[in-house]
């Protein structure tokens, strides 16, 4: 089956009950036993739910993968990967990453003991040189926020495997539509559903797919202990959302060329990070793994400063100033004083995040409208 109609289909049977086409929102915490240990599969709603199992299998099949997870946030789900791990272990994740992983690795999870260490990911020389004995996971994410680096999954599952270490990855800026890393050496696959999967800003889900039993079995049992999981409303949304993933994905990849293009012609603007132009560093790379380029961007202004940026960001009037990404209405942030504020100036230049740097998530509005609304903004 095809993607499109994996999105619609995989996983959805009519209600048993009425033949209601849509998977109803089963909003039960416990289940009626005829006689104890007797049942139709589902006992209590952290463990099972029809409407979560219904959005698990579709997940699973969006990315190619056997079993899926769903957890109340991204974060949970990151959260249930990393306990996998034990005091001891090491974890090797991308410098580039979003700052949340960040900080739950650094701030939650070091203080028990594990050990993280970071890498430019874009280079698997310098993973493979860092990998020892402790090393038990890797952890990338591609494309990068707000930089749009790219990571090769393929090289770096190679060298991972051949240390048997664990490979996950955050698939959140590609979505299932773009890149499935499973078929690409991956072990893991994380998702905030927050963004493109769900797709419109209404809810907040995460969840992990893997192909591996004993993996899933493991992951299921800390996601049944710990209890992370999201309602069974938050599962039909994102469950609703799925349905569209491809006509929604191919707007944004389409939005996000046209803009990305006029950005690089105008001539207030200095850079701008596409993974789509041809000479953006990892081009060779996302070409191969990605099946677009997605409406992910971010650029720069010949007036390096805030000042310069917030003159843009307080002139928008499509693109609203807002955390988050991947709806069908276009935002507008910048980092270095939302999303990457609590990362000292100098070390934030380092990485490219200078001051006047602008992020895009390109929304599925119509582009000549969105582009009038940058030039008002960017040349008014
Ligand atoms: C938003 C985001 C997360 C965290 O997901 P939540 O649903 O907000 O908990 C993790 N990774 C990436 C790349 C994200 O953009």
């Amino acid at each position: 089956m095809k993607k499109g109609t994996k999105y619609i289909h995989a996983g959805a049977q009519p209600d048993p009950a009425t033949g209601a086409i849509m998977t109803p929102i089963y909003q039960t915490s416990t289940y009626v036993q005829e006689a104890p240990g007797k049942n139709k599969g589902y006992e209590y709603s952290r463990t099972h739910n029809p409407t979560r199992s219904a959005l698990q299998s579709a997940l699973a099949a969006a990315e190619n993968g056997r079993h899926a997870l769903c957890f109340s946030s991204g974060m949970a789900a990151t959260d249930a990967v990393v306990k996998l791990l034990k005091p001891g272990d090491e974890l090797i994740a991308a410098a580039d990453m979003y700052g949340g992983t960040f900080r739950i690795f650094t701030k939650v999870f070091e203080k028990y003991g594990i050990r993280f260490t970071f890498c430019d990911m874009q280079n698997p020389d310098e993973l493979a040189g860092l990998m020892n004995a402790h090393t038990r996971m890797v952890w990338t994410e591609t494309p990068t926020n707000p930089m749009m680096t790219v990571t090769d999954i393929e090289a770096v599952a190679k060298i991972c495997k051949s240390k048997n270490v664990l490979l996950a990855v955050d698939n959140t800026f590609a979505s299932p539509y773009l890149q499935n890393p499973l078929d690409l050496g991956a072990d893991i696959v994380v998702h905030s559903a927050t963004k493109y999967i769900a797709g419109h800003s209404d809810v907040v889900h995460g969840c992990i797919v893997v192909n591996d039993d004993n993996l899933n079995e493991q992951l299921a049992f800390i996601q049944n202990s710990c209890g992370a999981v999201p309602g069974p409303q938050d599962c039909f949304l994102v469950l609703r959302g799925l349905k569209t993933l491809h006509v929604r994905m191919q707007r944004h990849c389409e939005n996000g060329e046209k803009i990305a293009r006029w950005l690089r012609a105008n001539e207030k603007v200095d850079k701008v990070n596409w993974c789509g132009f041809e000479d953006h560093p990892n081009y060779e790379v996302a070409r191969r793994q990605m099946h677009g380029f997605g409406g992910m961007m971010s650029f720069t202004l010949k007036d390096d400063s805030i000042e310069a940026a917030m003159k843009v960001l307080s002139h928008t009037k499509l693109f609203s100033l807002a955390e988050s990404l991947g709806g069908v209405e276009s935002l507008i942030g910048h980092p270095a004083t939302m999303t990457h504020a609590s990362i000292p100036r100098e070390q934030r230049l380092k990485n490219g995040l200078t001051d006047s740097l602008i992020r895009l998530s390109v929304g599925i509005e119509d582009a000549d409208d969105l582009i009038e609304d940058l030039r008002q903004a960017i040349n008014g």
